[in-house]
C-alpha cells in the first residue's frame, strides 16, 4: 500500500512541501503520497488524529502549529526538545514521535549549498522567535567563534542566550558589534517589508547575509547587498529541512540541488 504523508498548517495553500516531497519520492523511487492539510486553528490534534486513523505515516507541521505539535508528541528527539517546537511527526507503533529538522536544514544550506563553513566564524542571528530558537543548537554544533542573538525585544534574546549557554550573547539591533561572517535574519520583519535597524558594520568583508524568508527580495537582503555582502534567501533551508524529514521517514537522503533549482526556475 502507498504510504501517506502530509503537511499541516493554517494557511497551507501556499506550501511548497507537497511539490518538494513529490520530487524526492520520484527521485528515490519511494512509494508514497504527500498532501497539504488545512487544520482548523482550534482543531490541530483532531486533524492529526484523523490522518493517523486513515493510515498516515508521518507529517510536517508549519505555522502556527509547531508548538502544539511539540506538546502532541509522546516522544521527542533531543533537537526537538532544544528547539521547543516540532516540524516533523512520525506515526509508528501506535505512538507520535516529534522531531525538528529546521536547524539541520539551515546548516546544510549554509555549509553544503552555499559553501560557508561556520566553524570559527562569527554569526549574528536576528530574531528570538520560534525560527531563531530552532536553529541555535545546530549552529552551535558547528563551533562558531561567536553566536550573537539580536532582537527588537532584548529580553527575549537574553532568554534564549540563557537557555542555550555555550557563550551565546544577546543584544538589541543597535548594540550588535561588528564584523560578522554570517548574518541570519530569523525575524518576521521581511514579511512586513521592514528592515531591522542594523549598522552596515555588522557585515565583515565577504560576509553572507541570509534571510530565512524566501520567494521575494527583502529589505534586509537589499541592505546587505548595498553594503557589499553576498546574499541568500531561505528557499534552500526549506528544501533541506524537507530532505532531513524525508530521511527521518524513509531512511533515504534525496538530492536537494535539482529540487532547489526547479523551485527557483518556477518562481
Ligand atoms: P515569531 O513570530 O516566533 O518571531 C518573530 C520574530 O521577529 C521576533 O523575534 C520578533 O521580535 C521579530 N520581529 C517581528 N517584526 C519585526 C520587525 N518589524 N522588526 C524587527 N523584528 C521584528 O516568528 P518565527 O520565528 O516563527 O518566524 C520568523 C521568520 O522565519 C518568518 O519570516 C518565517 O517565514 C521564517 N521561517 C523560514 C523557514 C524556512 O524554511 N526558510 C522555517 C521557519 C521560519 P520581538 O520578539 O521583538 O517581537
Amino acid at each position: 500500500m502507498t504510504d501517506r504523508y502530509a503537511v499541516f498548517g493554517h494557511p497551507i495553500a501556499h506550501s511548497k512541501s507537497p511539490q518538494i516531497h513529490a520530487a524526492f519520492a520520484r527521485q528515490t523511487g519511494q512509494d508514497m503520497t504527500y498532501a497539504a492539510i488545512l487544520a482548523p486553528l482550534d482543531g490541530f490534534p483532531a486533524s492529526v488524529a484523523a490522518f493517523v486513523a486513515t493510515g498516515g505515516r508521518g507529517a510536517n507541521i508549519t505555522v502556527p502549529f509547531k508548538e502544539e505539535a511539540f506538546r502532541l508528541a509522546q516522544q521527542r528527539t533531543p533537537r526537538a526538545e532544544r528547539a521547543g517546537a516540532v516540524n516533523t511527526l512520525v506515526f509508528a507503533d501506535g505512538e507520535i514521535r516529534g522531531d525538528n529538522t529546521d536547524g539541520a536544514g539551515l546548516v546544510a544550506d549554509l555549509t553544503r549549498n552555499l559553501h560557508r563553513p561556520l566553524g570559527g566564524r562569527r554569526i549574528l542571528l536576528l530574531g528570538a522567535g520560534g525560527a531563531a530558537r530552532g536553529v541555535i543548537e545546530p549552529l552551535l554544533d558547528e563551533a562558531p567563534a561567536a553566536l550573537v542573538i539580536a532582537n527588537r525585544t532584548v529580553a527575549r534574546a537574553q532568554e534564549l542566550a540563557d537557555l542555550f549557554g555555550r557563550g551565546v550573547a544577546a543584544c538589541g539591533f543597535d548594540t550588535t558589534g561588528s564584523g560578522f561572517d554570517v548574518v541570519i535574519n530569523a525575524t518576521s520583519a521581511s514579511l512586513a517589508g521592514e528592515l531591522p535597524p542594523l549598522s552596515p558594520a555588522v557585515f565583515a568583508p565577504d560576509a553572507l547575509a541570509y534571510d530565512m524568508m524566501y520567494g521575494r527580495d527583502t529589505p534586509f537582503l537589499a541592505f546587505a547587498r548595498a553594503h557589499g555582502a553576498a546574499t541568500a534567501d531561505g528557499l534552500g533551508m526549506l528544501v533541506e529541512q524537507a530532505a532531513e524529514a524525508f530521511f527521518v521517514w524513509r531512511g533515504v537522503r534525496p538530492e536537494t540541488a535539482p529540487v532547489i533549482a526547479a523551485l527557483r526556475h518556477a518562481a
